[in-house]
């Protein structure tokens, strides 16, 4: 086995699907039929010793924030650099130092309601591709919208400092 693409943040070995492909973990399979027992345990080991880097991973079902910060409280930078989420995504109600969502994808709904970040925030070429939902979000520092591309509806853009383009 080879290294993972992605090994600098998960320290896994990975399989290239066909030949010329990159080698990739578990976790940074893009595909989304792929084994849950198997991402389920190597996402639980991950989350004890990584718990501030998801990024790349694909996640295929519903992912809460919740289920990583019990507390909805998370005091350092949290990572969801090129994150793929295949199903809903809930970052409800939390408090987070900083996050970086730079080009991730949301398939389904995503739920930021009430979230507050403290300092920054990057949606950067983020993609939404479903309802998402900003409702009483804060974003305190510098938040950074730029090139991200919403193509379900918003509520409340107001949150999120954007106005939709049509
Ligand atoms: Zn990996």
């Amino acid at each position: 086995m080879d290294q993972c693409k992605y090994h600098e943040h998960c320290a896994l070995e990975g399989v290239a699907i066909s030949p010329g492909d990159e080698p990739l973990c578990i976790l940074h399979s893009r595909d989304p039929n792929k084994d849950r027992s198997r991402f389920e345990s190597a996402f639980s080991n991950h989350k004890k010793h990584r718990q501030y880097d998801y990024s790349y991973i694909a996640f295929p079902d519903r992912f809460d924030i919740r289920r990583v910060f019990e507390s909805g409280r998370v005091d350092r930078l949290l990572n969801f650099t090129g994150a793929l989420f295949y199903a809903e995504v809930r970052f409800r109600e939390v408090a987070i130092d900083a996050i970086n969502f730079m080009e991730a994808e949301f398939r389904a709904e995503s739920d930021f309601e009430g979230i507050k970040i403290e300092q920054t925030t990057s949606f950067y070429k983020a993609r939404f591709g479903k309802h998402a939902n900003f409702k009483g979000a804060v974003f305190q520092g510098w938040a950074n919208f730029d090139d991200a591309v919403f193509e379900g509806d918003v509520c409340d853009w107001g949150a999120i400092g954007v106005r939709p383009e049509y």
